[in-house]
Protein backbone atom coordinates (compact mmCIF):
# COMPACT_ATOMS: atom_id res chain seq x y z
CA UNK A 1 0.00 0.00 0.00
CA UNK A 2 1.84 2.77 -1.07
CA UNK A 3 0.69 6.19 -0.42
CA UNK A 4 2.96 9.05 -2.36
CA UNK A 5 3.78 10.77 1.20
CA UNK A 6 5.18 14.12 -0.43
CA UNK A 7 3.19 16.90 -3.16
CA UNK A 8 5.81 16.89 -6.14
CA UNK A 9 4.70 16.64 -9.27
CA UNK A 10 3.78 13.46 -10.87
CA UNK A 11 5.99 12.42 -14.07
CA UNK A 12 7.66 14.48 -15.92
CA UNK A 13 5.57 17.03 -17.22
CA UNK A 14 3.65 17.17 -13.56
CA UNK A 15 -0.55 16.97 -13.49
CA UNK A 16 -0.86 20.94 -14.64
CA UNK A 17 1.26 21.04 -17.01
CA UNK A 18 -1.16 20.92 -19.80
CA UNK A 19 -2.61 24.33 -18.63
CA UNK A 20 0.47 25.58 -18.47
CA UNK A 21 3.44 24.28 -21.28
CA UNK A 22 3.58 21.61 -23.65
CA UNK A 23 6.15 18.91 -22.65
CA UNK A 24 9.18 18.17 -25.01
CA UNK A 25 10.22 14.75 -23.81
CA UNK A 26 11.64 13.24 -26.58
CA UNK A 27 8.66 11.04 -27.17
CA UNK A 28 6.69 14.03 -27.87
CA UNK A 29 8.79 15.26 -30.40
CA UNK A 30 9.31 11.76 -31.92
CA UNK A 31 5.45 11.07 -31.98
CA UNK A 32 4.17 14.84 -33.45
CA UNK A 33 6.82 13.98 -36.47
CA UNK A 34 5.22 10.92 -36.14
CA UNK A 35 2.18 12.16 -36.35
CA UNK A 36 1.89 14.60 -39.02
CA UNK A 37 2.51 11.44 -41.22
CA UNK A 38 -0.21 9.63 -39.42
CA UNK A 39 -2.66 12.63 -40.23
CA UNK A 40 -1.98 12.05 -43.81
CA UNK A 41 -2.18 8.46 -43.60
CA UNK A 42 -5.06 8.41 -41.71
CA UNK A 43 -7.65 10.86 -43.09
CA UNK A 44 -6.35 9.37 -46.65
CA UNK A 45 -6.92 5.52 -45.47
CA UNK A 46 -10.15 6.60 -43.59
CA UNK A 47 -11.68 8.25 -46.70
CA UNK A 48 -10.94 5.68 -48.77
CA UNK A 49 -12.43 3.57 -46.18
CA UNK A 50 -9.69 0.94 -45.97
CA UNK A 51 -7.71 -0.21 -43.12
CA UNK A 52 -4.52 -1.93 -45.42
CA UNK A 53 -2.45 0.10 -42.56
CA UNK A 54 -4.34 -0.84 -39.50
CA UNK A 55 -6.32 2.00 -39.57
CA UNK A 56 -9.80 1.04 -38.77
CA UNK A 57 -12.89 3.37 -38.53
CA UNK A 58 -16.17 1.23 -39.27
CA UNK A 59 -19.64 0.25 -38.21
CA UNK A 60 -18.10 -2.58 -36.28
CA UNK A 61 -18.63 -3.14 -32.68
CA UNK A 62 -17.49 -5.05 -30.02
CA UNK A 63 -20.45 -6.03 -27.90
CA UNK A 64 -23.23 -8.03 -30.02
CA UNK A 65 -26.34 -6.12 -29.64
CA UNK A 66 -24.90 -2.78 -29.12
CA UNK A 67 -27.24 -0.81 -31.79
CA UNK A 68 -24.85 1.69 -33.34
CA UNK A 69 -24.61 2.66 -37.21
CA UNK A 70 -21.12 4.16 -38.75
CA UNK A 71 -22.19 7.51 -40.22
CA UNK A 72 -19.47 9.26 -42.70
CA UNK A 73 -18.36 12.32 -40.62
CA UNK A 74 -18.96 14.78 -42.39
CA UNK A 75 -16.59 17.54 -43.08
CA UNK A 76 -17.85 20.84 -42.96
CA UNK A 77 -15.99 23.96 -44.21
CA UNK A 78 -18.50 26.24 -41.71
CA UNK A 79 -17.20 28.31 -38.58
CA UNK A 80 -18.98 27.82 -35.60
CA UNK A 81 -20.11 30.75 -35.74
CA UNK A 82 -20.15 33.62 -38.34
CA UNK A 83 -18.77 36.56 -35.64
CA UNK A 84 -16.15 34.09 -34.82
CA UNK A 85 -12.36 35.26 -34.66
CA UNK A 86 -10.41 33.22 -36.98
CA UNK A 87 -8.67 30.36 -36.12
CA UNK A 88 -7.18 29.47 -39.41
CA UNK A 89 -5.75 26.28 -38.83
CA UNK A 90 -8.16 23.73 -38.37
CA UNK A 91 -6.80 20.35 -37.17
CA UNK A 92 -6.89 16.62 -38.61
CA UNK A 93 -6.69 14.51 -35.83
CA UNK A 94 -5.11 10.51 -36.92
CA UNK A 95 -8.07 8.73 -36.37
CA UNK A 96 -6.41 6.11 -34.85
CA UNK A 97 -2.75 5.40 -33.69
CA UNK A 98 -2.23 2.28 -35.57
CA UNK A 99 1.87 1.56 -34.81
CA UNK A 100 0.80 -0.18 -31.57
CA UNK A 101 -1.18 -2.61 -33.92
CA UNK A 102 -3.20 -3.16 -30.85
CA UNK A 103 -6.11 -5.03 -30.69
CA UNK A 104 -8.09 -1.95 -30.02
CA UNK A 105 -8.27 0.10 -33.09
CA UNK A 106 -12.02 -0.66 -34.49
CA UNK A 107 -13.91 2.42 -33.42
CA UNK A 108 -17.53 1.78 -33.79
CA UNK A 109 -19.32 5.45 -34.42
CA UNK A 110 -22.69 5.87 -33.20
CA UNK A 111 -24.91 8.07 -35.82
CA UNK A 112 -23.96 11.09 -34.05
CA UNK A 113 -27.95 13.01 -34.77
CA UNK A 114 -30.57 14.28 -32.04
CA UNK A 115 -29.43 11.98 -29.25
CA UNK A 116 -32.40 9.30 -27.63
CA UNK A 117 -33.35 10.70 -24.77
CA UNK A 118 -33.53 7.32 -23.68
CA UNK A 119 -30.33 6.45 -22.22
CA UNK A 120 -28.49 3.89 -24.86
CA UNK A 121 -27.52 1.71 -21.47
CA UNK A 122 -26.02 -1.10 -23.46
CA UNK A 123 -22.46 1.00 -23.59
CA UNK A 124 -21.88 0.50 -20.15
CA UNK A 125 -22.75 -3.12 -19.76
CA UNK A 126 -20.13 -5.00 -20.81
CA UNK A 127 -19.39 -7.18 -17.83
CA UNK A 128 -15.77 -5.97 -17.74
CA UNK A 129 -17.10 -2.31 -16.43
CA UNK A 130 -18.75 -4.25 -13.24
CA UNK A 131 -15.61 -6.89 -12.49
CA UNK A 132 -15.13 -6.32 -8.97
CA UNK A 133 -18.69 -4.58 -8.47
CA UNK A 134 -21.97 -6.03 -6.31
CA UNK A 135 -24.19 -8.05 -7.76
CA UNK A 136 -27.18 -6.15 -5.94
CA UNK A 137 -25.69 -2.63 -7.07
CA UNK A 138 -25.04 -2.51 -10.75
CA UNK A 139 -22.57 -0.82 -12.40
CA UNK A 140 -25.83 0.82 -14.88
CA UNK A 141 -28.10 1.56 -12.24
CA UNK A 142 -25.48 3.68 -10.35
CA UNK A 143 -24.17 5.06 -13.54
CA UNK A 144 -27.28 6.26 -14.78
CA UNK A 145 -28.80 7.36 -11.60
CA UNK A 146 -26.34 8.38 -9.40
CA UNK A 147 -24.24 11.82 -10.08
CA UNK A 148 -26.92 14.29 -11.50
CA UNK A 149 -27.41 17.93 -11.02
CA UNK A 150 -30.73 17.99 -10.42
CA UNK A 151 -29.56 19.75 -6.92
CA UNK A 152 -28.20 22.42 -8.06
CA UNK A 153 -31.29 24.69 -7.45
CA UNK A 154 -31.56 27.55 -4.72
CA UNK A 155 -33.61 24.68 -2.94
CA UNK A 156 -31.10 21.87 -3.49
CA UNK A 157 -28.67 23.93 -2.49
CA UNK A 158 -30.08 24.61 1.07
CA UNK A 159 -31.50 20.82 0.97
CA UNK A 160 -27.89 19.24 0.09
CA UNK A 161 -26.00 21.74 1.46
CA UNK A 162 -27.41 21.34 4.98
CA UNK A 163 -27.55 17.17 4.66
CA UNK A 164 -23.64 16.89 3.23
CA UNK A 165 -21.93 19.69 4.90
CA UNK A 166 -22.33 23.42 3.64
CA UNK A 167 -22.42 26.24 6.25
CA UNK A 168 -23.35 29.51 5.63
CA UNK A 169 -19.59 30.39 5.79
CA UNK A 170 -18.85 28.24 2.70
CA UNK A 171 -21.95 29.40 0.97
CA UNK A 172 -20.22 32.90 1.07
CA UNK A 173 -17.41 31.75 -0.03
CA UNK A 174 -18.64 30.37 -3.49
CA UNK A 175 -20.76 33.53 -4.12
CA UNK A 176 -17.46 35.77 -3.32
CA UNK A 177 -15.99 33.34 -5.37
CA UNK A 178 -17.86 33.80 -8.13
CA UNK A 179 -18.13 37.29 -8.00
CA UNK A 180 -14.54 37.74 -8.30
CA UNK A 181 -14.01 34.96 -11.64
CA UNK A 182 -17.20 37.24 -13.05
CA UNK A 183 -15.04 40.56 -12.39
CA UNK A 184 -12.38 38.95 -14.51
CA UNK A 185 -14.34 38.28 -17.50
CA UNK A 186 -12.84 39.33 -20.43
CA UNK A 187 -14.26 41.61 -22.97
CA UNK A 188 -14.89 38.56 -25.44
CA UNK A 189 -16.37 36.26 -22.68
CA UNK A 190 -13.28 34.40 -22.07
CA UNK A 191 -11.28 34.24 -19.03
CA UNK A 192 -7.52 33.68 -18.98
CA UNK A 193 -4.75 32.13 -16.24
CA UNK A 194 -2.78 35.81 -17.58
CA UNK A 195 -3.91 38.08 -15.28
CA UNK A 196 -2.00 40.72 -16.39
CA UNK A 197 -4.81 41.35 -18.69
CA UNK A 198 -7.50 43.13 -18.78
CA UNK A 199 -9.88 43.44 -16.90
CA UNK A 200 -7.35 42.90 -14.08
CA UNK A 201 -4.36 44.43 -15.44
CA UNK A 202 -2.03 42.65 -13.17
CA UNK A 203 -4.04 44.08 -9.70
CA UNK A 204 -4.56 40.37 -8.65
CA UNK A 205 -0.61 38.48 -7.45
CA UNK A 206 -0.14 35.11 -8.57
CA UNK A 207 -0.89 35.11 -12.31
CA UNK A 208 -0.20 32.01 -14.07
CA UNK A 209 3.60 31.06 -14.22
CA UNK A 210 4.76 33.07 -16.85
CA UNK A 211 7.96 31.49 -18.40
CA UNK A 212 9.29 30.50 -22.56
CA UNK A 213 6.63 29.49 -24.69
CA UNK A 214 4.31 27.99 -22.51
CA UNK A 215 0.57 27.98 -23.85
CA UNK A 216 -2.26 28.65 -21.59
CA UNK A 217 -5.14 28.17 -23.68
CA UNK A 218 -8.22 30.27 -22.48
CA UNK A 219 -10.81 27.65 -23.38
CA UNK A 220 -9.15 25.96 -20.32
CA UNK A 221 -9.52 28.81 -17.85
CA UNK A 222 -13.06 29.75 -19.76
CA UNK A 223 -13.93 26.28 -18.56
CA UNK A 224 -13.06 26.04 -15.48
CA UNK A 225 -14.90 29.37 -14.52
CA UNK A 226 -17.84 28.57 -16.50
CA UNK A 227 -17.88 25.40 -14.38
CA UNK A 228 -17.69 26.79 -11.23
CA UNK A 229 -21.18 29.08 -12.15
CA UNK A 230 -22.99 26.03 -13.10
CA UNK A 231 -21.84 24.16 -9.68
CA UNK A 232 -23.93 26.90 -8.07
CA UNK A 233 -26.75 26.28 -10.52
CA UNK A 234 -26.34 29.40 -12.31
CA UNK A 235 -26.45 28.94 -16.03
CA UNK A 236 -27.53 31.38 -18.95
CA UNK A 237 -30.98 30.87 -17.88
CA UNK A 238 -30.88 31.01 -14.45
CA UNK A 239 -29.73 33.31 -11.53
CA UNK A 240 -27.64 36.29 -10.57
CA UNK A 241 -24.84 35.74 -13.60
CA UNK A 242 -27.08 34.85 -16.92
CA UNK A 243 -24.88 37.91 -18.75
CA UNK A 244 -21.49 36.00 -18.14
CA UNK A 245 -22.12 32.86 -18.33
CA UNK A 246 -24.24 33.63 -22.05
CA UNK A 247 -20.86 35.60 -22.85
CA UNK A 248 -18.57 32.37 -21.70
CA UNK A 249 -20.42 30.04 -23.45
CA UNK A 250 -20.44 32.58 -26.56
CA UNK A 251 -16.83 32.63 -26.18
CA UNK A 252 -16.10 29.13 -26.24
CA UNK A 253 -18.22 28.31 -29.17
CA UNK A 254 -16.80 31.00 -31.11
CA UNK A 255 -13.42 29.25 -30.17
CA UNK A 256 -14.36 25.55 -31.42
CA UNK A 257 -11.89 25.09 -34.46
CA UNK A 258 -13.40 22.76 -36.82
CA UNK A 259 -11.63 19.86 -37.96
CA UNK A 260 -12.30 16.22 -40.09
CA UNK A 261 -13.28 14.65 -36.50
CA UNK A 262 -15.11 17.09 -35.10
CA UNK A 263 -14.72 20.35 -32.87
CA UNK A 264 -11.58 21.07 -31.11
CA UNK A 265 -10.79 22.79 -28.52
CA UNK A 266 -7.45 22.27 -27.58
CA UNK A 267 -6.41 25.69 -29.11
CA UNK A 268 -2.59 25.25 -29.15
CA UNK A 269 -2.57 24.68 -25.69
CA UNK A 270 -3.06 20.68 -25.42
CA UNK A 271 -6.17 18.12 -24.66
CA UNK A 272 -6.17 19.89 -21.60
CA UNK A 273 -8.14 22.71 -22.77
CA UNK A 274 -10.26 20.90 -24.85
CA UNK A 275 -11.21 18.65 -22.05
CA UNK A 276 -12.33 21.39 -19.96
CA UNK A 277 -13.94 22.98 -22.39
CA UNK A 278 -16.05 20.13 -23.15
CA UNK A 279 -17.08 19.21 -19.59
CA UNK A 280 -18.42 22.79 -19.68
CA UNK A 281 -20.66 22.22 -22.54
CA UNK A 282 -21.70 19.11 -21.65
CA UNK A 283 -23.03 19.94 -18.45
CA UNK A 284 -24.49 23.01 -19.77
CA UNK A 285 -26.15 20.87 -21.88
CA UNK A 286 -27.24 18.89 -18.77
CA UNK A 287 -28.65 21.71 -17.67
CA UNK A 288 -30.63 23.53 -19.80
CA UNK A 289 -32.49 19.74 -20.28
CA UNK A 290 -32.81 20.05 -16.42
CA UNK A 291 -34.21 23.89 -16.84
CA UNK A 292 -36.70 22.25 -19.83
CA UNK A 293 -34.70 23.88 -22.08
CA UNK A 294 -33.70 22.56 -25.64
CA UNK A 295 -30.65 24.28 -26.76
CA UNK A 296 -30.25 22.93 -30.20
CA UNK A 297 -26.66 24.92 -31.09
CA UNK A 298 -25.27 23.60 -27.72
CA UNK A 299 -26.66 20.01 -28.74
CA UNK A 300 -24.46 20.68 -31.78
CA UNK A 301 -21.36 21.64 -30.25
CA UNK A 302 -21.05 19.07 -27.57
CA UNK A 303 -21.91 16.18 -30.59
CA UNK A 304 -19.26 17.52 -32.35
CA UNK A 305 -16.72 18.00 -29.46
CA UNK A 306 -17.62 14.63 -28.25
CA UNK A 307 -16.81 13.55 -31.46
CA UNK A 308 -13.65 15.00 -31.93
CA UNK A 309 -12.61 13.44 -27.80
CA UNK A 310 -13.69 9.93 -28.69
CA UNK A 311 -11.57 9.91 -31.94
CA UNK A 312 -9.00 11.22 -29.96
CA UNK A 313 -8.69 8.37 -27.42
CA UNK A 314 -5.04 6.57 -27.67
CA UNK A 315 -5.60 2.94 -28.62
CA UNK A 316 -4.70 1.97 -24.83
CA UNK A 317 -7.64 3.75 -23.40
CA UNK A 318 -5.81 6.98 -22.77
CA UNK A 319 -6.07 10.83 -23.71
CA UNK A 320 -2.71 12.20 -24.13
CA UNK A 321 -1.39 15.72 -24.48
CA UNK A 322 -2.05 15.57 -28.23
CA UNK A 323 -5.13 13.67 -29.80
CA UNK A 324 -4.18 10.29 -30.00
CA UNK A 325 -1.32 10.11 -28.35
CA UNK A 326 -0.15 8.02 -25.00
CA UNK A 327 -1.67 9.53 -22.26
CA UNK A 328 -2.25 9.57 -18.55
CA UNK A 329 -4.46 9.69 -15.42
CA UNK A 330 -4.90 13.57 -15.50
CA UNK A 331 -5.68 14.53 -19.23
CA UNK A 332 -7.87 11.04 -19.23
CA UNK A 333 -9.77 12.53 -16.24
CA UNK A 334 -11.30 15.69 -18.42
CA UNK A 335 -11.76 13.55 -21.17
CA UNK A 336 -14.05 11.36 -19.53
CA UNK A 337 -15.86 13.39 -16.98
CA UNK A 338 -16.97 15.49 -20.30
CA UNK A 339 -17.56 12.25 -22.02
CA UNK A 340 -19.62 11.18 -18.67
CA UNK A 341 -22.12 14.54 -18.75
CA UNK A 342 -22.25 14.69 -22.62
CA UNK A 343 -23.58 10.64 -22.31
CA UNK A 344 -25.89 11.88 -19.56
CA UNK A 345 -27.36 14.70 -21.48
CA UNK A 346 -28.05 12.29 -24.57
CA UNK A 347 -25.25 12.07 -26.70
CA UNK A 348 -24.68 8.79 -28.00
CA UNK A 349 -21.07 7.55 -28.03
CA UNK A 350 -18.75 4.61 -29.50
CA UNK A 351 -19.54 2.11 -27.21
CA UNK A 352 -15.82 1.25 -27.01
CA UNK A 353 -14.90 4.30 -25.28
CA UNK A 354 -15.59 3.76 -21.58
CA UNK A 355 -14.36 -0.17 -21.28
CA UNK A 356 -11.04 1.10 -22.81
CA UNK A 357 -10.77 3.83 -20.28
CA UNK A 358 -11.24 1.52 -17.26
CA UNK A 359 -8.02 -0.98 -19.43
CA UNK A 360 -6.15 2.47 -19.44
CA UNK A 361 -6.91 3.03 -15.67
CA UNK A 362 -5.89 -0.73 -14.86
CA UNK A 363 -3.09 -0.66 -16.53
CA UNK A 364 -1.56 1.63 -14.27
CA UNK A 365 -2.74 0.50 -10.97
CA UNK A 366 -0.28 -1.31 -8.40
CA UNK A 367 -1.97 -4.51 -8.35
CA UNK A 368 -3.19 -5.64 -6.29
CA UNK A 369 -4.07 -2.55 -4.93
CA UNK A 370 -6.01 -0.09 -6.06
CA UNK A 371 -3.66 3.11 -5.77
CA UNK A 372 -2.79 4.62 -9.27
CA UNK A 373 0.00 6.13 -11.13
CA UNK A 374 0.17 8.91 -13.73
CA UNK A 375 1.25 6.72 -16.58
CA UNK A 376 2.85 3.61 -15.05
CA UNK A 377 1.54 1.92 -12.13
CA UNK A 378 3.83 4.09 -9.37
CA UNK A 379 1.54 5.36 -7.24
CA UNK A 380 1.19 8.80 -6.24
CA UNK A 381 -2.09 10.34 -3.89
CA UNK A 382 -3.25 12.47 -6.76
CA UNK A 383 -2.98 10.25 -9.80
CA UNK A 384 -4.81 8.08 -7.07
CA UNK A 385 -7.45 10.47 -6.23
CA UNK A 386 -8.25 10.89 -10.14
CA UNK A 387 -8.74 7.13 -10.78
CA UNK A 388 -10.66 6.33 -7.99
CA UNK A 389 -12.88 9.40 -8.84
CA UNK A 390 -12.98 7.62 -12.36
CA UNK A 391 -13.72 4.54 -11.45
CA UNK A 392 -16.36 5.32 -9.56
CA UNK A 393 -18.08 6.64 -12.61
CA UNK A 394 -17.17 3.80 -14.67
CA UNK A 395 -19.13 1.71 -12.55
CA UNK A 396 -16.86 0.45 -9.78
CA UNK A 397 -19.34 -0.08 -6.74
CA UNK A 398 -18.63 -0.72 -2.70
CA UNK A 399 -18.04 -4.03 -1.98
CA UNK A 400 -14.71 -4.86 -3.68
CA UNK A 401 -12.28 -5.04 -0.60
CA UNK A 402 -9.32 -3.72 -1.99
CA UNK A 403 -10.77 -1.03 -4.00
CA UNK A 404 -12.25 0.31 -0.93
CA UNK A 405 -9.00 0.19 0.89
CA UNK A 406 -7.72 2.79 -1.40
CA UNK A 407 -10.98 5.17 -1.23
CA UNK A 408 -10.54 4.32 2.77
CA UNK A 409 -6.60 5.49 2.33
CA UNK A 410 -7.48 8.40 0.48
CA UNK A 411 -9.91 9.20 3.13
CA UNK A 412 -7.65 8.77 6.58
CA UNK A 413 -4.74 10.74 4.77
CA UNK A 414 -6.66 13.34 4.55
CA UNK A 415 -6.99 16.63 2.33
CA UNK A 416 -3.63 18.08 1.22
CA UNK A 417 -4.92 21.54 1.65
CA UNK A 418 -2.66 23.47 -0.77
CA UNK A 419 -3.04 21.02 -3.86
CA UNK A 420 -6.39 21.87 -5.38
CA UNK A 421 -5.81 19.28 -8.16
CA UNK A 422 -5.32 16.36 -5.59
CA UNK A 423 -8.05 17.81 -2.69
CA UNK A 424 -10.52 18.21 -6.24
CA UNK A 425 -10.98 14.77 -7.23
CA UNK A 426 -10.42 13.59 -3.30
CA UNK A 427 -13.12 14.87 -2.30
CA UNK A 428 -15.52 13.98 -5.28
CA UNK A 429 -14.50 10.30 -4.52
CA UNK A 430 -15.10 10.55 -0.99
CA UNK A 431 -18.61 12.32 -1.69
CA UNK A 432 -19.53 9.90 -3.95
CA UNK A 433 -18.72 7.17 -2.10
CA UNK A 434 -20.47 8.64 0.70
CA UNK A 435 -17.27 7.37 2.54
CA UNK A 436 -17.69 7.39 6.84
CA UNK A 437 -15.13 9.51 6.85
CA UNK A 438 -16.42 12.79 4.42
CA UNK A 439 -17.45 14.66 7.79
CA UNK A 440 -14.27 14.90 9.36
CA UNK A 441 -12.63 15.47 5.71
CA UNK A 442 -14.94 18.18 5.13
CA UNK A 443 -14.65 19.90 7.95
CA UNK A 444 -10.94 20.05 7.45
CA UNK A 445 -10.76 20.82 3.85
CA UNK A 446 -14.41 23.69 3.63
CA UNK A 447 -13.10 25.34 7.15
CA UNK A 448 -9.67 25.89 5.74
CA UNK A 449 -10.64 27.12 2.37
CA UNK A 450 -13.48 29.48 4.33
CA UNK A 451 -10.13 30.84 6.51
CA UNK A 452 -7.72 30.78 3.05
CA UNK A 453 -10.32 33.08 0.54
CA UNK A 454 -8.40 36.26 -0.27
CA UNK A 455 -10.54 39.24 1.38
CA UNK A 456 -8.71 42.42 0.35
CA UNK A 457 -8.70 44.57 -2.85
CA UNK A 458 -8.67 43.10 -6.23
CA UNK A 459 -8.05 39.89 -4.77
CA UNK A 460 -10.65 39.79 -2.73
CA UNK A 461 -12.62 36.15 -3.20
CA UNK A 462 -10.15 34.62 -5.13
CA UNK A 463 -7.54 31.87 -3.67
CA UNK A 464 -4.07 30.67 -4.12
CA UNK A 465 -1.49 28.39 -3.00
CA UNK A 466 1.90 27.89 -3.66
CA UNK A 467 2.16 24.13 -5.27
CA UNK A 468 3.51 23.10 -8.47
CA UNK A 469 0.11 23.51 -10.46
CA UNK A 470 -1.35 26.49 -8.27
CA UNK A 471 1.27 28.65 -9.64
CA UNK A 472 1.08 27.42 -13.70
CA UNK A 473 -3.01 27.86 -13.67
CA UNK A 474 -2.45 31.06 -11.17
CA UNK A 475 -5.12 32.15 -9.63
CA UNK A 476 -7.84 31.75 -11.94
CA UNK A 477 -7.13 27.98 -11.33
CA UNK A 478 -6.91 28.07 -8.16
CA UNK A 479 -10.23 30.51 -7.51
CA UNK A 480 -11.94 27.81 -10.03
CA UNK A 481 -10.91 24.70 -8.48
CA UNK A 482 -11.60 25.36 -4.71
CA UNK A 483 -15.09 26.81 -5.69
CA UNK A 484 -15.73 23.43 -7.00
CA UNK A 485 -14.96 21.88 -3.97
CA UNK A 486 -16.86 24.08 -2.24
CA UNK A 487 -19.75 23.27 -4.55
CA UNK A 488 -19.32 19.65 -4.08
CA UNK A 489 -22.53 19.10 -1.89
CA UNK A 490 -25.12 20.08 -4.24
CA UNK A 491 -22.93 19.93 -7.22
CA UNK A 492 -23.50 16.40 -7.97
CA UNK A 493 -25.64 14.03 -6.37
CA UNK A 494 -23.59 11.32 -5.08
CA UNK A 495 -23.54 8.29 -7.08
CA UNK A 496 -24.23 5.79 -4.41
CA UNK A 497 -27.16 6.31 -3.42
CA UNK A 498 -31.01 5.61 -4.23
CA UNK A 499 -30.99 5.65 -7.80
CA UNK A 500 -34.79 6.86 -8.54
CA UNK A 501 -34.01 9.87 -6.70
CA UNK A 502 -31.72 11.39 -9.15
CA UNK A 503 -33.51 12.19 -12.47
CA UNK A 504 -30.59 12.74 -14.44
ZN1 LIG B 1 -7.70 41.00 -10.30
Amino acid sequence: MVVDPDDTPVGTGGLLTGLGSVRTSSWLTSAAIHLCLLIVLAVLTYRLGGNERGISIDGSVSSPGADVEFETIQTEAQQASSDAPSFDQPVNVPLVETSTSDAATSIAVTSITAPDQAYQVNDLATADLKSGSSPANTAMQTFLGGGGMSARTPEGRKKYGDLYGATAASETAVENALRWLAAHQRSNGSWSFDLSLDPCDGQCGNSRKVDDDTPTPATAATGLALLAFMGAGYTSDVGPYQETVTRGFYYLKSAATESESGYDWQQSGSMYGHGIAMMALSEALGMTQLNDRYDSDLLHFVERGALFTTIAQHPNGSWGYTPASPGDTTVTGWQLLSLVGARKAGIPLPSTTFPKTKAFLMSVREEPTYQFGYNTPEPRRTTTAIALTLMMYLGQTPGNTLFDEAVDQLASAGPKRTDVYHDYYATMALHHWRHPGWEKWNTALRDHLVQTQATQGHEAGSWHFKDPWGDIGGRVYTTAMCTLILEVYYRFLPLYEKPSDFPL
